[in-house]
């Protein structure tokens, strides 16, 4: 192989001691004036990252929703223990109020 069919990216090896080499594979595709193989196109590897981070990001949604859900969790039993306390929480004492405020948790949690 020529050198101009190998990709240009340097890779590092494995073991005790880093150290840098040309990659070793056919390049198949040309940006900017460089070659690359598929696994180091610039593109491919944007690509990849993008991919990834979209990943990370629909994690960390759903660690922040799951997180909301039991912060409303906690309101929510704080709210139950006064109830069943008897204690004043400023609500008249009506199904439908409580119904509200449940309500209104719920949805707090959900957005
Ligand atoms: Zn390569």
């Amino acid at each position: 192989m020529s050198e101009t069919d190998q990709c240009s990216r340097d890779v590092a090896t494995s073991g005790l001691r880093m150290h840098y080499h040309p990659c070793l594979r056919k390049a198949t595709i040309t940006r900017n004036g460089k070659r690359y193989c598929y696994q180091h196109d610039p593109e491919a590897v944007a690509a990849r990252q993008k991919k990834l981070h979209a990943k990370w990001q629909a994690e960390w949604d759903a660690d922040e929703k799951k997180w909301r859900r039991g912060q409303a969790a906690f309101k929510a039993l704080a709210l139950l223990e006064k109830i069943l306390t008897g204690a004043d929480v400023g609500l008249p004492v009506l199904p439908l109020a409580w119904e509200r405020k449940a309500k209104r948790i719920v949805k707090e949690a959900n957005t």
